[in-house]
C-alpha cells in the first residue's frame, strides 16, 4: 500500500486505495469485523462514511474497538437518519443530532474529516455558507470534534465555489476518464446519461480540470468516489465510451489526476479488496488507461497531457508529466504559485535539461508537443 498526505490536516496520512462505507451494508458484525480486520492486513487505513444508517455506524464503531488509531474516519455532517430512512439535511437541530449519534454509535469523540454531504447546486451551497450550518462545521473544527473539514459533490462549479472560501480542506468529488468529459450539472444523474454522451467530447471539461488544479493549487486534498463510475466503466455496455477499463486502469487514471490522495472504492468482500489492492503487483500495462482513452473515435484527448507517465523514460531523467502538471498550474494562474515553484525545485530533472530527442514524443499516445511543454516550462520556471 502506499500513502499520501492530507496537507491542509496536520498532514495526515491516507492510503492511496481506501474504502467506502456501502459494501458493508446488510453484513453481520462479524463481517464487520473480518472486512475491516482485512483492510488493516492490506494496509488499508482510510475509510468515507456517507451513510446513517445506525446499523453500520454500530458494527463499524465495534469494529474498530480498541484500534481507532489505525483509521482516518471521514464522516458526513447533514447525512442524518429519520423513519428507517436516509435524509439529506440542512436543518441545524437535525444536522447536529445526526453528528452526534455518528460518533457516539462509532465510539469515538472526534472524526478526522467532517465533510458537508453532497452539495451539487450553487443554490444549496450558498444557503449553506449564509447560515447556520457552516458555523456549526466550524465550531466542530474549532472545539476538535473533526480535525479538517469537507464537502461531497459532484458539480464542478459547486465544489470550486466552495473551495475559493478557504474553508474546505478536503474534497470528495466523482472522478473517472467519463465523468471528466462531462460539462457541470447540479442533477448528478446527468453524469450517468447516455444521451450525453452520444456525441463524442473533445478533452475533459476545463471547468474540471480548473477544479483539480486549484485544490493541487491550494493543498486540498481530493478523495475520489466513482472511481468505476458505478461499475459502468468496467463494462464495455454501460461504458459511456463503449469500451471497458479494468479497475487498475481506473485506479491509475485518478490517482495521476492533480490533488488525487485516495479512491474510495465500495469493496462488498475481502476478495474485492485483495482485487483491488492488486493494483500494487499489476503490470505497467494492466494499469495503464492511456491506450484506451486515445483509441476512442468520439473522444478525442489530443494535444492536452493527461499525466499518464506513458512518455517515460526520458532521456535526461525528466518527470515529464509532473514538468506538465506544474506547467499547467501556473499557466492557469498566469503566475507561478510559490507552492508549485516549491515542488517545481523539488524535481530531480527540470525542464531545462531536456536535449530535444524527441523520444517522449514518439511514446505520448495523445500527441503532446513535449519538446514545447519543455521549453515552455523553462520560461516560465527559469530552468
Ligand atoms: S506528455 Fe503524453 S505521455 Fe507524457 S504524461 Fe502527458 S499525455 Fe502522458
Ligand atoms: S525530448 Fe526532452 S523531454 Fe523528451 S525524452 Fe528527450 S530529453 Fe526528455
Amino acid at each position: 500500500m502506499k500513502y499520501r498526505h492530507l496537507k491542509r490536516c496536520g498532514n495526515i496520512k491516507v492510503s492511496e486505495i481506501a474504502l467506502g462505507c456501502e459494501g458493508f451494508l446488510g453484513k453481520s458484525p462479524a463481517e464487520y469485523r473480518s472486512m475491516t480486520d482485512k483492510a488493516f492486513e492490506l494496509g488499508i487505513n482510510f475509510i468515507d462514511m456517507y451513510t446513517s444508517d445506525p446499523s453500520f455506524r454500530d458494527n463499524f464503531g465495534a469494529a474498530i474497538k480498541g484500534r481507532r488509531d489505525k483509521i482516518v474516519l471521514q464522516g458526513h455532517i447533514g447525512s442524518a437518519w429519520e423513519n428507517g430512512q436516509y435524509l439529506r439535511t440542512r436543518d441545524a437541530e437535525k444536522t447536529k443530532k445526526a453528528f452526534d449519534d455518528q460518533l457516539k454509535r462509532l465510539g469515538t469523540d472526534y472524526l478526522d474529516i467532517g465533510m458537508i454531504h453532497y452539495v451539487d447546486s450553487e443554490s444549496d451551497l450558498d444557503k449553506i455558507l449564509s447560515g447556520e450550518f457552516i458555523k456549526y462545521c466550524v465550531a466542530l473544527k474549532e472545539k476538535g470534534y473533526i480535525r479538517a473539514l469537507g464537502m461531497s459533490s459532484h458539480n464542478p462549479k459547486a465544489a470550486k465555489k466552495a473551495i475559493e472560501t478557504g474553508l474546505i480542506d478536503v474534497l470528495m468529488f466523482s472522478v473517472n476518464a467519463a465523468y471528466d468529459m462531462q460539462p457541470p450539472s447540479e442533477n448528478v444523474d446527468d453524469l450517468f446519461e447516455p444521451e450525453n454522451y452520444k456525441n463524442g467530447f473533445a478533452n475533459p471539461d476545463p471547468n474540471r480540470v480548473a477544479l483539480y488544479e486549484c485544490c493541487e493549487r491550494e493543498g486540498i486534498a481530493i478523495d475520489v468516489m466513482k472511481t468505476f463510475g458505478g461499475g459502468d466503466m468496467l463494462s464495455a455496455e454501460l461504458s459511456p465510451f463503449g469500451v471497458a477499463f479494468n479497475e487498475y486502469q481506473c485506479i491509475e487514471y485518478c490517482l495521476t489526476r492533480p490533488a488525487v490522495v485516495s479512491v474510495m472504492a465500495g469493496c462488498h468482500s475481502e476478495r474485492e479488496m485483495e482485487k483491488l489492492a492488486g493494483y500494487y503487483s499489476a503490470s505497467r500495462e494492466e494499469r495503464d488507461y492511456s491506450g484506451v482513452l486515445s483509441g476512442m473515435k468520439k473522444f478525442k484527448f489530443h494535444g492536452n497531457c493527461m499525466y499518464c507517465g506513458h512518455c517515460a523514460p526520458c532521456t535526461a531523467g525528466i518527470n515529464i508529466a509532473d514538468v506538465n502538471k506544474y506547467l499547467n498550474l501556473s499557466l492557469a494562474q498566469n503566475t507561478v504559485p510559490e507552492t508549485v515553484a516549491d515542488h517545481y525545485r523539488l524535481l530531480e530533472h527540470h525542464a531545462g535539461e531536456c536535449v530535444e530527442c524527441g523520444r517522449c514524443e514518439q511514446n505520448c499516445p495523445f500527441g503532446v508537443e513535449i519538446i514545447n511543454k519543455m521549453k515552455e516550462a523553462k520560461n516560465i520556471f527559469g530552468y
